[in-house]
């Protein structure tokens, strides 16, 4: 049965009686909301009798008649309600939807080897699956062509027709049912066929292809299977993402006291100028670690040297970790804000070391023979290293 989605889908508001219960569901004489299908999401509104109002939650088409789920009271059966959509949810269906077709048609046009494997609507992020592997160039040009397409503001109309009568029209992809077919075409006065899109759907379209736009391709994508997936987004959806990259683009345009036009360059050289700074800090944090190591008081331990060193804070940790690495038969210690790292180039191993001082500190950590690193309370750590090193470092013999 055709239901009021399928022969008005521009209406907001019907009125209907309860046919059906079951627990939170009802069945309706007629109903506006489309339920979940071909890709698209189901609708979401209100169902109003008397003074109560009841959201619809959830919708399912089940022998032949759609389920409304609501939410709190329930109606009987016989009672008459008034039905109201959430238009603005709705619309946005039927920009992706109707967009949907004009674009998979679009990129047909620019290849016969551009065909749809599959599609998704779900968020304004919608999806169509090719076969043919379309590239960025071919994008565009599909892009052109559906633009043309909404440009001439053709009609679109949706109606049912015997398969048997299928031949007469030039359909897009086979369809999937049989006897009855509802068409959703894109009419073309110019075509000889009289058509510029015709495929089999059941979801709700707009009434002229000039409401689809604006287009947002987002990017191409290898999927599974050799297909390229196309992101895109179009009529509202599309233009508050194209307005609001827009607007990000040009704040950051004047964050950078640049032009939109300057931005690329402006980052770039940006980008390069930070890549030399980064190499500047890391070799100045190399060398005053290489002179906190040397000013370390140093212990004889076990024929070697020990190393200890307390850091203010950890920018500096990794460059003394590196330095105090490269120092022949040492063992490191340094340690800051509860973290702890452990260097060794001589027999001990560096685990062995951080194991003692994280069982007298309570700490967790581990790491390799040659560095390990481990964390535990600040004050624990300070006073389980001092002591440590008072009793198996040489001390008090300090060779600085
Ligand atoms: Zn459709």
């Amino acid at each position: 049965m055709a239901q009021l989605y399928d022969l008005n889908p521009y209406l907001q508001t019907f009125e209907a009686e309860v046919v059906a219960l079951e627990g939170q569901k009802i069945a309706l004489s007629q109903t506006l909301f489309y339920p979940e299908g071909g890709g698209q999401n189901s609708d979401t509104g209100l169902l109003e009798w008397g003074d109560v109002k009841a959201q619809v939650v959830g919708l399912e088409k089940r022998d032949g008649a759609v389920w409304h789920t609501l939410e709190g009271i329930v109606p009987q059966v016989g009672t008459v309600l008034e039905g109201r959509m959430d238009w603005n949810r709705r619309y946005r269906h039927m920009q992706r939807h109707t967009a949907e077709h004009l674009l998979a048609q679009a990129f047909l046009r620019v290849s016969s080897d551009f065909r749809v494997q599959a599609v998704s609507m779900r968020s304004p992020e919608c999806t169509l699956d090719f076969g043919g592997h379309p590239d960025e160039s071919d994008a565009l040009e599909a892009t052109k062509v559906w633009m043309e397409a909404v440009y001439r503001n053709l009609p679109v109309r949706a109606f049912e027709v015997l398969d048997s009568d299928l031949e007469r029209y030039p359909l897009r992809r086979a369809p999937k049912v049989s006897g009855l077919v509802r068409l959703v075409v894109v009419e073309d006065p110019s075509d000889s066929s009289g058509f510029w899109e015709v495929s089999a759907c059941g979801g709700t379209h707009l009434a002229r292809t000039g409401e689809a736009g604006p287009l947002l391709i987002h990017r191409l994508e290898r999927v599974k299977s050799g297909l390229t997936r196309v992101v895109f987004s179009a009529g509202w959806e599309a233009f508050e993402q194209l307005s609001q990259t827009y607007l990000d683009a040009r704040g950051l345009a004047q964050g950078f006291s640049s032009g939109l036009p300057q931005l690329v360059s402006r980052v770039e050289s940006l980008r390069e100028e930070h890549a030399g700074l980064k190499t500047l800090l890391e070799d100045s944090r190399l060398e005053v670690a290489r002179h906190r190591v040397e000013a370390a008081p140093s212990h004889d331990w076990n024929g070697g040297v020990l190393k200890v060193l307390e850091l203010e804070n950890l920018e500096l940790m990794s460059a003394v970790i590196k330095t105090l690495g490269a120092l022949e038969r040492t063992l490191g210690i340094v340690y800051g804000e509860g973290k702890v790292a452990v260097t060794s180039t001589m027999d001990s191993r560096a685990g062995d070391v951080l194991r003692e001082l994280l069982e007298r500190s309570g700490g967790k950590g581990g790491g390799r023979p040659e560095l390990a690193q481990g964390s535990a309370d600040p004050a624990k750590l300070k006073e389980a290293i001092e002591r440590w090193v008072r009793s198996s470092a040489q001390v008090p013999e300090v060779r600085s």
